[in-house]
C-alpha cells in the first residue's frame, strides 16, 4: 500500500489541521485522540511517512525506531498512567479496523481496560 500524503495525520504533521499536542521531538509527534476511548488516549506517530506498523518495522531507520519506542514509554509516564497501567494498540490493515493510514500507536489508560479483544 502506498502512502497517502493527504491522510489526516499527514495533515496534522503539516499543521493544516490542529491537534492537542502531548509530545514532540525530531522523529515523533503525539497528540490526544479526538474521540477518546479512555481517560488517557494519546496517539503517537512518527514524522516519517509510514502506512502502518508493518511499513515502519520494515523501512524506518534504527534512529526512528529507537526514538519512537522511547517516546511511547516517556509519553505514557508523563501522562501519569505508568503506575496504574496502560495498553498500547497499533492497528494494521482491514481486520484490525485501521482507519488512518499513517502508522500510530494508541496509548490507552486511566481506567480498567478489560480483556484485549472482544470475542466474536
Ligand atoms: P485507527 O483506527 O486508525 O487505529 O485509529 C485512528 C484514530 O484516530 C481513532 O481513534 C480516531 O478517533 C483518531 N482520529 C481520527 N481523526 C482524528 C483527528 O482529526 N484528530 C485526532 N486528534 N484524532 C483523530
Amino acid at each position: 500500500m502506498s502512502y497517502d500524503t493527504n491522510n489526516i495525520f499527514a495533515r496534522i504533521l503539516r499543521s493544516e489541521i490542529p491537534c492537542k499536542k502531548a509530545y514532540e521531538d525530531d522523529h515523533v509527534l503525539a497528540f490526544h485522540d479526538i474521540h477518546p476511548q479512555a481517560p488517557t488516549h494519546i496517539l503517537v506517530i512518527p514524522k516519517g511517512a509510514y502506512v502502518s506498523a508493518a511499513d515502519f518495522g520494515a523501512h524506518a531507520s534504527d534512529a526512528e525506531i529507537a526514538a519512537f519506542t522511547r517516546a511511547v514509554s516517556r509519553i505514557a509516564a508523563e501522562a501519569g498512567v505508568e503506575g496504574s497501567g496502560y495498553r498500547l494498540i497499533s492497528n494494521h490493515g482491514p481486520d484490525s479496523h485501521q482507519e488512518v493510514p499513517h502508522y500510530h500507536v494508541h496509548i490507552l489508560g486511566g481506567r480498567p481496560l478489560g480483556r484485549l479483544v472482544t470475542p466474536p
